[in-house]
C-alpha cells in the first residue's frame, strides 16, 4: 500500500476498544491492531479500504486519508467492524462514526455519496448570454469552467446550486495574447495546459510557466482553467469532506453557522486559499477584468481577494472573471515559485512562496515582491520582507533576514493536513529556495 502515514502508538481505551494516534511515519504495514482477537477492522484495513474506494472511483480523487481526518487523530475501532474517530480540539471533542457501507455512501439518505445533486445545466455561447443568465437566476447559480474543483464540491454538497452555467461554450475567452502595453492578456477560459505549452508564456512570463507546472497533474491541467484557479474556494480539513462526514457536526462559519472547528474560540472562518497561481500573478502585478450585465471593470488581482474564508473573492453573484492582464516585468526581472505539499506528485499547496525581483546591471535589487500562498484565506503580500531586499546586493545573511520576516508574517491556522507550525516554518525555507533559484537565473533584458 502506498501511504506515508502510520500508526505509531497503540493502547487500549477504557471502553475496551483499540486506539491509535496516526502520525507521519513509514511503519504502517508493520503495525497490527488487535483487541483480544475480537476486532474485525484494523486501521491498516481502513486505510486500505479508502485506497480501494479511490481506485474504484467511489471516492473522488480529491479525497484522501488526510481529508477523512484520520491523520493526527485519535481513532477508536469497535468490535462490529465499525470505526470511530474523533476530531481533537482543545476542550472540544466531536465523535464520528463510520461503517464500510457509509464510507461507500449507500446509507446516507438512501443514495450514493458521490452522486451529483440535481441541478439545471445551461451552456451559453457568448459572454453576454452568460451574464444575462447570471442576472436572471440571481444567487442560485454556479459557474462551471473546467469543473476540476467545482465537481468535487458538488458531489460533496459543498455547493448546491439550482442552476449550473457551463462556460465551455465561451470559446472567445480561451486565448493568450500580447496586449497593447507589451504584457500578456489571458482569457479566463485558457486551460493550464494551454499556458504550460504556450511559447508566449514561456518567453514572456517564465515565472507563470514554471508555476503552472506545479498545479495538480497533467490530466487535471488539461481541463482546468486559469479563471477557475483564481476563483477557487477556500479549503479546510473540517469543511472539504463528504456530506456524510459533515452530517453529525454543527455547521461552522463557512456554512453559515457560529462555530469554528479549526481555531479555538475562532470568530470567523479561516479556511485557506490554496490556489497556486494567484500568489505568482500578484508578484507579477496582474490585474483582472470582471464582467457582468452592467459592463466591465478592471481591478488589481491583489484586490480580488477578500481575506475572508467564507467568501474568498469580491465577485458578486452576477459577475464573471473574464481576463487576466500581466504587465511587462521590466529590466532584469527574475522570479520563482516554491510550494510545500503532502504528495510531491500532485497536491494543493500546504504553503507557497512566489518571489519576483528586478536587478540592475550591478546586481543590486531595485524592486522586489514576495507573496505567500496557502497560509491564510487569501494570498499574503509581505512588503516588509521585500523592502529588506531593495537597494541591496543579495547575500546569504540578507536571505536569512528576509526568511525570518516572512515567517513572522505567516499565521496559518491548523486546518490543513499538515501541521500549522510546520507550514509556518516552511515559508521561511521556501522563500530562501525561491530567492536563490530566481537570483541564479539570467535576468530578462526586455523592458
Ligand atoms: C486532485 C486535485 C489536485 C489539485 N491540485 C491543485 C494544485 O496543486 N494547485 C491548485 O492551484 N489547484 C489545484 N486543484 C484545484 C483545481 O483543479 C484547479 O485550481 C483548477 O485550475 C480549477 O479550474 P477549473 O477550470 O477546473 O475550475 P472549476 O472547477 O470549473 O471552478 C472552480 C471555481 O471557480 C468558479 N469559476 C470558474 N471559472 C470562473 C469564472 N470565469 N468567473 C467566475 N467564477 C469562475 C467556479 O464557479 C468554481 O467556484 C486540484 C484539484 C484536484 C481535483
Ligand atoms: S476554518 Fe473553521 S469555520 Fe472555516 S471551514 Fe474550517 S472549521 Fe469551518
Amino acid at each position: 500500500m502506498v501511504c506515508r502515514y502510520a500508526v505509531t502508538s497503540n493502547n487500549q481505551g477504557e471502553d475496551g476498544n483499540s486506539r491509535a494516534i496516526i502520525h507521519n511515519h513509514e511503519m504502517l504495514n508493520q503495525v497490527q491492531h488487535d483487541n483480544g482477537g475480537e476486532l474485525s477492522v484494523t486501521l491498516n484495513q481502513v486505510l486500505n479500504l479508502f485506497q480501494d474506494l479511490r481506485f474504484q472511483g467511489l471516492m473522488n480523487t480529491d479525497t484522501s486519508v488526510f481529508d477523512y481526518g484520520l491523520w493526527g487523530r485519535e481513532c477508536y475501532l469497535d468490535k462490529k467492524g465499525m470505526f470511530f474517530y474523533i476530531n481533537m480540539l482543545k476542550g472540544r471533542r466531536n465523535r464520528m462514526r463510520m461503517t464500510q457501507a457509509n464510507v461507500l455512501g449507500r446509507k446516507l439518505n438512501g443514495r450514493n455519496q458521490m452522486e451529483l445533486p440535481k441541478f439545471e445545466f445551461i451552456q451559453p455561447h457568448s459572454l453576454q448570454e452568460a451574464c444575462s443568465l447570471l442576472r436572471e437566476h440571481d444567487r442560485k447559480t454556479a459557474l462551471l469552467a473546467g469543473g476540476t474543483a467545482l465537481m468535487v464540491g458538488l458531489r460533496h454538497r459543498l455547493n448546491t446550486p439550482a442552476v449550473v452555467i457551463g462556460l465551455k461554450g465561451l470559446t472567445a475567452l480561451d486565448y493568450v495574447t500580447r496586449n497593447e502595453s507589451g504584457g500578456l492578456s489571458i482569457g479566463s477560459m485558457a486551460t493550464l495546459e494551454t499556458l504550460e505549452k504556450s511559447p508566449l508564456v514561456s518567453k514572456e512570463c517564465a515565472l507563470l510557466a514554471q508555476a503552472v507546472q506545479l498545479v495538480a497533474v497533467p490530466p487535471i491541467r488539461h481541463g482546468a482553467t486559469i479563471g477557475g484557479n483564481l476563483c477557487l474556494d477556500t479549503r479546510c480539513i473540517y469543511h472539504n469532506q463528504s456530506e456524510f462526514w459533515r452530517t453529525p457536526q454543527r455547521a461552522c462559519f463557512k456554512r453559515g453557522g457560529e462555530i469554528c472547528y479549526a481555531v479555538e474560540k475562532g470568530r470567523r472562518c479561516q479556511a485557506v486559499y490554496q490556489g497556486d497561481l494567484a500568489p505568482v500573478l500578484i508578484t507579477l502585478g496582474a490585474q483582472v477584468k470582471i464582467a457582468s450585465a452592467n459592463g466591465e471593470k478592471i481591478i488589481p488581482l491583489a484586490e480580488f481577494f477578500t481575506g475572508r474564508g467564507e467568501k474568498p473573492n469580491v465577485l458578486k453573484p452576477d459577475e464573471i472573471l473574464v481576463e487576466i492582464r500581466i504587465p511587462p516585468s521590466g529590466q532584469g526581472a527574475v522570479g520563482a515559485y516554491e510550494k510545500l505539499r503532502v504528495r510531491e506528485g500532485m497536491d494543493f499547496p500546504m504553503a507557497g512562496v512566489a518571489v519576483m525581483v528586478n536587478r540592475n546591471r550591478s546586481g543590486i535589487i531595485e524592486k522586489a515582491r514576495l507573496v505567500l500562498g496557502a497560509v491564510g484565506s487569501s494570498p499574503i503580500e509581505v512588503p516588509k520582507a521585500a523592502g529588506l531586499l531593495e537597494g541591496q546586493k543579495p547575500t546569504e545573511d540578507l536571505l536569512q533576514r528576509v526568511s525570518r520576516e516572512v515567517v513572522d508574517s505567516a499565521r496559518p491556522a491548523g486546518n490543513l493536513a499538515m501541521d500549522a507550525s510546520y507550514r509556518k516554518k516552511m515559508v521561511g525555507v521556501l522563500v530562501k529556495r525561491a530567492l536563490r533559484r530566481a537570483l541564479a537565473m539570467a535576468p530578462e533584458v526586455r523592458s
